[in-house]
């Protein structure tokens, strides 16, 4: 498990594509990883619909399906991931390990993969809502349950959106709301929205209010007309960020120095603000395996 006792030689944080492909390849190097995951295994993968861009599924793939291999691979070669949430991570210049401090433990390494991909945006309009308004408003499909017959509000236009939005379409009434007329999304997915009877699509539109009762009333400005309607659920797609409130800002002021040094590495969604995808992300964890376990130090 470690070169020095409770010191792991790699921690990698975040168990989506990035991390999940990280930890794979570093176990068939002899390196044995600790992966730490706050949630469930596959992050934000959990919430494609259909992966039509994976190499070897010409069909598609759902992303749960994908990850349930993913998270077979990981059993197979008895890599456990820790289900806990990472608070802060620290680096000492004096024995140059890294210190992991976990909801509950304090955890040691030589090496860290930040592997922990993006956050949602959170929606402005919201913030300015009460808290009895907010309980059904979502921003990844994956936090709720497989809705049946509802009215569901969509707010964006990029893969994200209109993805949820063909998602949801089979046993739900969808609403897509673009606050302009720019689409983000492939042609590819605003295509198969245009001939999907149980989506209307509104460009120009924003919330204006929600008058919230058990299902929410939401007023809508659909080009300068006044529109109420009522949704069971309203799901934000309106764009990711990263987020690295969990690493101090010692590593952050020095990021560039320890990743020079090969003893911290980003991976996956977290680096990428233009292409993420989960090939790009496996890739990632590939190659900065290869790289660590190439290095003298952990031998
Ligand atoms: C709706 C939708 C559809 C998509 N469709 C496709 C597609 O068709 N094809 C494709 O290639 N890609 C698709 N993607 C993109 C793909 O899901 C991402 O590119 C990929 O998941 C990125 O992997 P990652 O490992 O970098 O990050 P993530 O998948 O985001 O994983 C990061 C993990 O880190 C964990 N984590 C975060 N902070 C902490 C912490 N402090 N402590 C512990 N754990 C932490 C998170 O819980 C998460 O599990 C889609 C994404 C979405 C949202």
């Amino acid at each position: 498990m470690s070169l020095m006792t409770n010191i792991y030689p790699v921690i990698i944080i975040g168990a989506g594509p990035a991390g999940i492909a990280s930890a794979i390849q570093l176990k068939r190097s002899g390196i044995d990883p600790l992966i730490i995951e706050k949630d469930k295994c596959g992050g934000l993968l959990r919430n494609a619909f259909l992966v039509e861009n994976y190499p070897g599924f010409y069909n598609g793939i759902s992303g749960i399906k994908l990850i349930s291999y993913f998270t077979k691979h990981l059993e197979k070669l008895s890599i456990k991931p820790v289900f806990d949430e990472v608070k802060n991570i620290t680096y000492s210049d004096d024995n140059n390990i890294f210190t992991i401090h976990t909801k509950e433990k304090i955890l040691k390494s030589k090496i860290a993969i930040i592997a922990t991909g993006l956050k949602h945006k959170e929606s402005d309009i919201v913030n300015t809502f009460s808290i009895n308004t907010k309980k059904n408003i979502y921003y990844n499909i994956s936090d709720f349950k497989n809705p049946k017959g509802k009215n569901i509000l969509i707010v964006g236009a990029g893969d994200a959106s209109f993805d949820y939005a063909l998602n949801l379409s089979s046993k739900n009434k969808i609403v897509v709301i673009n606050r302009g007329k720019k689409i983000k999304a492939l042609n590819l997915l605003h295509n198969r929205l245009k001939k999907n009877t149980s989506i209307e699509y509104l460009d120009n539109t924003i919330i204006k209010n929600i008058i919230s009762k058990k299902r929410e009333e939401v007023l809508l400005i659909s080009n300068n007309i006044e529109i109420i309607k009522t949704f069971d659920i309203i799901l934000f797609a309106i764009g990711r960020k990263p987020d690295l409130s969990f690493i101090s800002s010692q590593i952050l002021e020095k990021r560039l120095e320890l990743e020079t040094k090969k003893v911290l590495f980003f991976i996956g969604d977290i680096v990428d603000k233009n292409y993420r995808q989960t090939s790009i992300a496996v890739g990632d964890g590939v190659k900065v395996a290869m790289e660590i376990s190439n290095l003298e130090n952990l031998k």
